[in-house]
């Protein structure tokens, strides 16, 4: 027979000598009462080979080195593979990061077959100096613009370059002047840090899009709901294009957390916990990523979304086994 006092008493004494983390007392219910009683999930629905694949897109950032260009190229080579609609490159601010990113774009048009898209910025220049560089790129063969306001360089509050364009808006307005670019924009699920209100956001970006902008993808974002609601509240505003879920797969989870903290991404408790304990584990820390970001994904194809856009980091692994669940295959 089993001791019900003195296993209690067991309990209690692990409770006063151990660490409440690692050593929680065991649950109050039985595991059958427990199974029996708790909520039921469905599970995800599984897509087999007779649905059309989701369309995809890649973010890449300019490499400061030749050990990263020779990584970057890596990435760009493996996720070719697959037949994304698109590949972005960043912008950052001054001249060198700059000519990175033409010279990385420029590279994708002569070299691939991939169809790229270059991010630009107000920050730091005119509007003359801006659509010099938009024409630029359209006598290379780029086609397709993320047009973005950008942030000032090392953080401080934004002010637009005097003869610059202020926001995102009149940038794609001055874009839609020097030629017939599709243009993406940026949206913010969790709402970007300077804007005044929710509502003040999604109203900069009906603006963006009133004024040419054919898609927005969103920041990174962790709470499928947030995304959702995000939806909601944009079809209510009148908002019609594609707002793009952008999904980062997360390995570096400090790292990530320090970059959401200064934009405003909710980052939430779980997901902390998953990595707790990992800072040191960098394998494991990968597997864990692909498990969230392919949860994520999944729920999100489940509630009807079929575009995604993946800040790969100049990753590709995370972001092709990611594809692959997700139902997209390499094309020959
Ligand atoms: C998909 C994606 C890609 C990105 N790529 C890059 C990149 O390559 N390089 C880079 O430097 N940054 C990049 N960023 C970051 C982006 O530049 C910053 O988030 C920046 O702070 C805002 O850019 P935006 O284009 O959203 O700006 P905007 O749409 O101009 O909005 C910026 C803020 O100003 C507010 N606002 C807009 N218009 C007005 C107005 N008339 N009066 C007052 N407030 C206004 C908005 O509500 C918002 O809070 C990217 C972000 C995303 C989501």
């Amino acid at each position: 027979m089993v001791d019900r006092d003195a296993s209690r008493r067991d309990v209690s004494r692990m409770d006063q000598t151990s660490s409440p983390v690692s050593h929680k007392p065991a649950p109050a219910r039985p595991t059958l009462e427990r199974w029996l009683t708790g909520p039921r999930f469905p599970g995800l629905p599984n897509r087999g080979p007779e649905h059309a694949a989701p369309l995809l897109s890649f973010e890449f950032f300019p490499p400061r080195t030749e050990a990263l260009e020779a990584q970057l190229w890596a990435c760009i080579r493996r996720l070719e593979t697959v037949a994304p609609r698109f590949v972005s490159v960043t912008y950052g601010a001054g001249g060198s990061t700059q000519a990175r990113t033409h010279a990385t774009v420029a590279r994708i048009v002569r070299e691939t077959r991939l169809t790229p898209a270059a991010h630009l910025t107000c920050v730091g220049a005119t509007r003359d100096e801006v659509d010099e560089v938009a024409r630029t790129y359209w006598q290379v063969g780029v086609r397709h613009v993320v047009a973005l306001r950008g942030d000032v360089p090392g953080g401080g509050s934004y002010v637009p370059h005097p003869g610059g364009y202020a926001y995102a808006s009149d940038l794609v307005a001055g874009l839609r002047r020097v030629a017939d670019f599709e243009i993406s924009v940026a949206a913010y699920p969790d709402v970007h840090p300077a804007a005044a209100s929710a509502t003040a956001d999604l109203d900069n970006l009906k603006r963006k899009l009133d004024a040419g902008a054919t898609r927005a993808i969103t920041n990174f974002f962790f709470d499928t709901s947030t995304y959702l609601r995000f939806l909601d509240r944009a079809l209510a505003a009148g908002i019609t294009a594609s707002i793009v879920p952008g999904i980062m797969p997360v390995t570096n989870f400090v790292q990530m957390r320090k970059f959401a903290a200064t934009n405003g991404i909710e980052v939430p408790d779980w997901l902390g916990h998953l990595f707790d304990g990992l800072e040191e584990d960098a394998e494991t820390r990968k597997l864990v990523a692909a498990v969230v970001a392919a949860e994520q994904v999944r729920l999100l194809q489940a509630n009807g979304v079929d575009e995604f856009h993946f800040y790969t980091l100049n990753r590709a692994d995370l972001t092709y086994a990611i594809a692959h669940i997700l139902g997209v295959r390499p094309v020959a």
